[in-house]
């Protein structure tokens, strides 16, 4: 069991370690199996601190979901199996209780269940919620939520263009979180960082799909904030790496 653990290990330090390690000759049990775990993780992005904060959703808000799945992407499930799409909104409420509250409540939108909501919000302090487990679908963006993880960030709107991202990227602690998290999730899942997007940006994904013909009308996190969201979590990932 030991042996096949520190092959295990190695075989996940050589895929994320690249040529330097994979030209190194020496053989898998004497390759300091101490030292395996620490180099591994340093060579990711560390995952942030997370609040499970777990909304209901119970076999009827699952069972809601699946149906929604069916019409929408053709696939009567709730699971999100293989996440390949980030999106970011921001929530348009100055605090993070009404959006639990409207997560957790599971009224209908746009005359259909289940009720809205994202597997992470990102408070204002920086406080990371996680209101679903990860391999359940939320209903995020139109379109996406078969294969997209949601994250919103607390910020009301201000009524001009870009100044919620921008309020948002301005706010040191809530950032930091959120670029960590978007970090994080993409390395966990191999998200390419072009499916990074904004719900603004959702209707022009190549991943975007909806057998009903629903569009989505939102506008939050437009192409020009959103890149200047994933150089940051580029330079957390580079930096990472070492
Ligand atoms: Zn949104």
């Amino acid at each position: 069991m030991g042996r096949t653990r520190v092959h295990l290990a190695l075989g996940a330090l050589l895929a994320l370690a690249g040529a330097a390690l994979v030209s190194s000759s020496a053989p898998a049990a004497q390759a300091w199996p101490g030292e395996l775990p620490a180099l591994a993780a340093s060579r990711q992005v560390k995952e942030p601190k997370i609040e499970f904060d777990p909304i209901p959703f119970g076999h009827d808000r699952k069972r809601q979901m699946a149906a929604y799945s069916k019409r929408h992407y053709g696939e009567r499930t709730w699971r999100l199996t293989d996440p390949k799409a980030i999106v970011l909104h921001y929530t348009a409420t100055d605090t993070y209780p009404p959006v639990f509250n409207t997560f957790a409540s599971n009224a209908p939108n746009l005359g259909e269940s289940p009720g809205v909501c994202a597997q992470f919000v990102v408070d204002k302090d920086g406080t990371i919620h996680q209101l679903t487990r990860l391999y359940v679908r939320c209903r995020h963006t139109v379109g996406l939520n078969h294969v997209a993880l949601g994250i919103e960030m607390v910020q009301g709107a201000t009524g001009t263009r870009h100044g919620a991202e921008q309020a948002i990227l301005g706010r040191r602690g809530q950032a930091r979180s959120a670029v960590r998290l978007v970090a994080w999730l993409k390395q966990r899942y191999g998200i390419d960082m072009k499916n990074v997007i904004g719900h603004a940006m959702a209707n022009d994904s190549p991943l975007f799909k909806d057998r009903e013909g629903w569009r989505n009308d939102h506008v939050d996190w437009r192409s020009t904030d959103v890149r200047q969201f994933r150089k940051r979590v580029a330079k957390l990932i580079r930096a990472s790496r070492g």
